[in-house]
């Protein structure tokens, strides 16, 4: 069976998503294609655009974007194209009920806690996530649930007292009632955000609350404060409850990339976007520098226009390797690692890492390119993880570049 549209996107991550939306702006049509969520399920909501350089926490990304390597993705598309993207973003979030809001003008990066009691740069976030107050505060309560895996106040305490300005706190911890009795399992704050979406739940969590309330500065809870109904959830009881409230950041599931992921695919419905889950991309046709169509597991072939890949890193699929080889995994575009295997270690295990620094090379408007520079494929631009030159997580850039990199694929891919 074939199935045509103007413009087809590969890969339903922050990056392949922010494509669709931006492509579908044009008027044209446009179908989304994925076999994975993405992995906006295991991550945040919270943008990080360039949170370290040259090893230092930066405080104001963009000052320093022109130093960086000229293959790191920021520096092909260029700093402005960057700050377009996220001044895009935050008004779409904005216009689709989540709130994410870059640091006031002189702040630098917000600071954020995550539930293994550590502290991490990110340039957007929801109110509920920005932990500045903590700095001001003396007396801080952190919760966890009865039977929650994962978020324990003991560890994150000890944790977070490594900090200089975070030694002399006073940190007290708490454990509130599991309100769901016949789990029979661990649970997570996924299941505790979802029971408090409904009336009980918000009910359940004020009344555990309520009795910390005048004794504590901050309240430091896991991400519990509602899925679709989180922002609400979140500024009803800090104002009821006259205290400032901290959502930490989770590890896997990821309550807020969820919160996050749902908004998208929400938007992504009411602009019409042809979404087709669990479809896994393998070949192509290629013609004369040009792609044809994409063929799918059972032989489906997908035409169009334009392509959009943003299948992501080796986690996602969007890379493959074998020892002294990697390439992009659809187009099998050749990636320039080292052949010697043994220079794909390094000594430092918190250093940089060629898995996540390979990627497609591709030009100033995304398009692949060759290793002279010449561009192998006239209609099809890559955005995101699969791309190379930077390493997102010692620099903490993963949804910046994802964004970043979406939107203008997207908006170039409509105007074709
Ligand atoms: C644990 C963890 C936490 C993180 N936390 C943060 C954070 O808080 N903030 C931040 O800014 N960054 C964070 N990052 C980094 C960030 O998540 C990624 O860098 C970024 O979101 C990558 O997005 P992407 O859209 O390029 O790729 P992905 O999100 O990996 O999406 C790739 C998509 O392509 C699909 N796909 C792949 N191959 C095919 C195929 N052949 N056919 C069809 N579909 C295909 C996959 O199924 C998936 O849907 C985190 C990363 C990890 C691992």
């Amino acid at each position: 069976m074939n199935r045509k549209s103007d413009i087809l996107v590969v890969g339903s991550g922050l990056a392949g998503m922010t494509a669709a939306l931006t492509a579908a702006a044009s008027g044209k049509s446009v179908t989304l294609l994925c076999y994975g969520a993405g992995s906006l399920s295991i991550s945040s909501d919270c943008i990080d655009v360039l949170g370290y350089f040259g090893g230092e926490r930066t405080k104001e990304p963009f000052t320093v974007m022109e130093r960086l390597p000229e293959e790191h993705p920021y520096r092909k598309i260029g700093t402005q194209a960057v700050k377009t993207a996220l001044e895009w973003f935050e008004k779409f979030c904005a216009g689709a009920g989540l709130d994410l809001h870059k640091p006031a003008e002189g702040e630098g990066n917000h600071e954020l806690i995550t539930v293994m009691g550590t502290t991490k740069p990110s340039w957007l976030c929801p109110d509920s996530h920005d932990a500045a107050c903590i700095r001001d505060a003396k007396h801080i309560a952190v919760f966890t649930v009865e039977n929650m895996k994962d978020v324990h106040p003991r560890l994150i305490i000890d944790q977070l007292k490594h900090y200089p300005f975070l030694a002399d706190k006073d940190f007290q911890g708490f454990t509130l009632p599991c309100p769901i009795k016949d789990a029979r399992r661990n649970i997570t704050p996924l299941d505790i955000a979802r029971y408090v979406d409904k009336p009980d739940g918000l009910r359940w969590l004020h009344e555990n609350l309520e009795a910390f309330a005048g004794k504590f500065d901050v309240f430091l809870l896991p991400p519990i404060c509602g899925m679709e109904l989180a922002q609400n959830v979140w500024k009803k009881l800090s104002t009821e409850l006259n205290v400032r409230i901290v959502e930490m950041i989770s590890i896997p599931p990821a309550v807020s990339g969820l919160r996050l992921y749902d908004v998208l695919r929400k938007s992504l419905n009411q602009k019409g976007v042809y979404l087709a889950e669990n479809v896994q991309i393998l070949s192509a046709d290629v013609e004369q520098g040009k792609c044809r169509a994409l063929y799918s597991e059972e032989g489906q072939r997908w035409e169009a226009d334009e392509f959009v890949i943003a299948t992501g890193g080796l986690l996602s699929g969007g890379i493959s390797t074998e020892p002294g080889k990697a390439w992009e995994s659809i187009f099998h575009i050749p990636l320039n690692v080292p052949a010697d295997i043994e220079a794909w270690s390094s000594p430092d295990i918190f250093g940089s890492s060629l898995f996540a620094r390979m990627g497609v090379s591709v030009g100033g408007d995304l398009r692949p390119l060759d290793e002279g520079g010449a561009i192998l494929l006239k209609n099809v631009r890559f955005a995101g993880r699969v791309l190379g030159g930077y390493d997102f997580a010692l620099e903490k850039s993963g949804h910046g570049v994802a964004l970043a990199t979406g939107w203008l694929a997207g908006t170039l891919a409509g105007k074709e």
